[in-house]
């Protein structure tokens, strides 16, 4: 059963990820007081008229006055400009989070703006759709999806508890990792993924011999899946392969080297070993799929999650 975790909570950034926080924080009554600060009056706006809050403000500050749990929800490239905003207004004993795709960036921008008397423990959250923008958000995007938090060394560990409830309350699994650790893993499962489907929709735009009314009228399964991806925000997605750089260099690297592999079996009519490997990736989505972190639908289940 959920309680007031927190008294006071400020959530900064209210797109996709901080306005599902603002839904399931009301839903399960984590807090008091609900406060909300972005950037443009024009999603501030959007917020209020969406009711996500007690309290808006375009000026961060006035929102993380008092506030017992902050947390971020920015492009990562804006995160130090963010913590170098409010540090000065942060109430003693107050925890400071995130929930930026990358860590050790996120760390070294956000850090030297921590005061010592705030607990910051860097989190991410992974979970979340193409779509940004407080419209977007719904309570449920958290609920079975791991929570990573990447605290400092010598961090209270009571606090870190503290934020790992609030998150457990939120729906979800909760796991800790090193940083850099994070931003490996994160390069392969979920950066990687989006720039080749990035590179994938791009070259058959750019295909001389198929038009593009061609690729829509004709796109095939495979193709969707990759524009779902590739309709992700541009913005975000700079911002981690800018500050994820050389994690996801390492695994493009690799990538590259499989890929010569596949395409040389290609080539040499090599039967035996496409088999041999497009058998064991079916083995990977089924532990996927075992492991609850997909469902053995042809949509992925995605008409029914993304509902609000
Ligand atoms: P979003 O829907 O685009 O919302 C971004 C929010 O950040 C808005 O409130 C926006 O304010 C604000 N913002 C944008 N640029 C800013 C800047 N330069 N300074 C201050 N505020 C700024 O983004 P999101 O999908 O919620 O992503 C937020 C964070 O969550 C990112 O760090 C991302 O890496 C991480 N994340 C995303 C996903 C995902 O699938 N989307 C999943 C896990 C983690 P205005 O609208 O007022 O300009």
């Amino acid at each position: 059963m959920s309680e007031i975790l927190f008294e006071k909570i400020a959530l900064i950034g209210i797109g996709l990820i901080g306005s599902s926080l603002a839904r399931v924080i009301r839903r399960e009554g984590l807090t008091n007081h609900l406060a909300i600060s972005t950037r443009s009056q024009a999603t501030l706006d959007e917020a209020r008229a969406l009711h996500l809050g007690d309290s808006y403000c375009l000026d961060p500050r006035d929102a993380v006055h008092d506030a017992d749990l902050v947390i971020i929800s920015v492009p990562v490239g804006s995160s130090g400009a963010v913590a170098e905003q409010i540090a000065p207004a942060l109430k003693p004993g107050a925890i400071v989070s995130d929930v930026g795709s990358t860590k050790a960036s996120v760390i070294a921008q956000m850090q030297p703006h921590m005061p010592d008397h705030v607990h910051f423990i860097p989190g991410h959250p992974i979970a979340g759709t193409e779509k940004s923008g407080p419209a977007a958000g719904f309570a449920e995007l958290f609920q079975g999806r791991w929570c990573i938090l990447t605290p400092l060394p010598g961090t209270d560990q009571a606090a870190v508890e503290r934020l790992g409830r609030f998150w457990e309350a939120c729906g979800s699994r909760l796991d800790t990792m090193d940083p850099n650790h994070h931003d490996k893993v994160l390069a392969i499962v979920s950066h990687l993924p989006h720039i080749i489907a990035y590179n994938i929709v791009g070259t058959a735009d750019d295909l001389e011999t198929v038009t593009q009314s061609e690729v829509i009228k004709y796109s095939a399964s495979g193709f969707r899946d990759f524009t779902r991806l590739a309709a992700s925000d541009p913005v975000m997605w700079r911002d981690i392969c800018l500050h994820n750089k050389d994690a996801i260099l390492e695994m493009l690297a690799r990538f590259s080297e499989d890929l010569a592999s596949l395409q040389r079996a290609i080539r040499w009519g090599d039967g035996d070993k496409l088999f041999e490997m497009f058998t064991h990736t079916r083995d990977v989505r089924r532990s996927i799929i075992e492991a609850g972190q997909e469902v053995d639908l042809p949509d992925f289940g995605r008409q029914a999650a993304t509902k609000n």
